[in-house]
């Protein structure tokens, strides 16, 4: 628990932060962060592609409080929707509202939002909003809200180790929902700490949405959970077009390629760009033993 709790304070330092932008992929984050530009990005996910894994495309960049900043995000977020519609990959975007400005003003940071989902609309791609810690969780769920009073190309994140998230499950049934366990650090009083509370409740919300829900992306490296997954679908004729799971770039490699040759929808997250490190920390946070990660690097120098 001291080192998750020491890696997320890690990915929240804004000198850090900042610092690791003007230095490339470093530590180890290259095996998980599929390049620093565009190009890179859309070649890993041709390779991805090839064994039958969709995309979840993930510019990265948090802590953002200009909004030039923001606007230069949005850019960059419109020009990966340009070059997936070109390169014709199975891809969409997952976005951070931060990045986007949602510090900065609520109206700025939709209508960012709200152009990037505009222009997917007209590709018939998907736009995640993806979920970050709790002051972000209701100004998020509201962007969700507006925009899809104009567009159905939106679903959002359900994070397991918050106490209501069945309630905000059950009033996002309807849309595309990707359930994780969740990454930031929460307090007591509003999220299970507890791992076994957290997988309990994680296994509660995929089979409510599994039996409930429009259409569910199971997002673990959990093996045990993925098995659970499994056998509950089987049992309750759920067909496969109506979940994929997902994992993250650079983890369990193998286990993504099984999973899609099994014939289920597989989705890799695909993060890229030079602000890598609070993405790379958090990843340090949920696993330590990614820091193998980072010593190979160091010692294959
Ligand atoms: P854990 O609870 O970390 O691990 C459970 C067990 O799985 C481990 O004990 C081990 O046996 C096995 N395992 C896990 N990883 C590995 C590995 N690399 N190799 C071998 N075995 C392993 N969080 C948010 O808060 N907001 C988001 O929007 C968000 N989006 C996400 C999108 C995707 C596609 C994914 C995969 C995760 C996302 N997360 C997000 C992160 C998520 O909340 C968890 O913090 C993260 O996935 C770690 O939990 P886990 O379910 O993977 O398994």
């Amino acid at each position: 628990m001291i080192l998750k709790d020491f890696f997320i304070a890690l990915s929240q330092n804004q000198f850090l932060n900042s610092a690791a932008k003007k230095y490339g992929l470093k530590m180890g984050a290259q095996s998980v962060v599929a390049g620093t530009n565009i190009e890179e990005a859309i070649h890993s996910i041709k390779e991805l592609n090839a064994h039958g894994i969709s995309c979840t495309v993930d510019n990265l960049g948090e802590f953002v409080f200009k909004k030039e900043e923001a606007t230069a995000a949005k850019e960059q977020i419109l020009k990966v929707v340009e070059a997936i519609h070109e390169n014709k990959v199975d891809a969409h975007i997952s976005l951070k509202p931060t990045q986007l400005g949602l510090d900065i003003d609520y109206d700025f940071c939709k209508g960012n939002v709200r152009e990037i989902v505009d222009r997917a609309n007209q590709y018939n791609m998907f736009v995640n909003i993806d979920m970050e810690d709790y002051k972000h969780l209701q100004p998020s769920f509201d962007l969700l809200d507006d925009l899809s009073a104009e567009y159905d190309n939106v679903g959002t994140v359900i994070q397991a180790y918050f106490h209501q998230a069945l309630e905000y499950l059950q009033k996002y049934q309807n849309f595309r929902i990707r359930l994780v366990k969740g990454a930031y650090k929460e307090p007591a009083d509003i999220a299970y700490q507890d791992k076994k509370d957290i997988d309990e409740n994680y296994i509660k919300l995929i089979e409510w949405h599994l039996l409930n829900g429009k259409f569910t992306s199971i997002a673990t490296h959990d093996h045990r959970v993925i098995n659970h997954v499994k056998a509950f679908v089987k049992k309750h004729n759920i067909p496969n077009d109506k979940f994929e799971f997902q994992m993250l770039y650079g983890f369990r490699r193998d286990l993504q390629l099984k999973l899609a040759s099994e014939g289920y929808n597989f989705c890799t997250y695909v993060p890229f760009g030079s602000d890598w490190y609070g993405y790379f920390m958090r990843r340090l946070a949920e696993r330590p033993q990614n820091l193998n990660l980072v010593m190979k690097q160091v010692f294959n120098k």
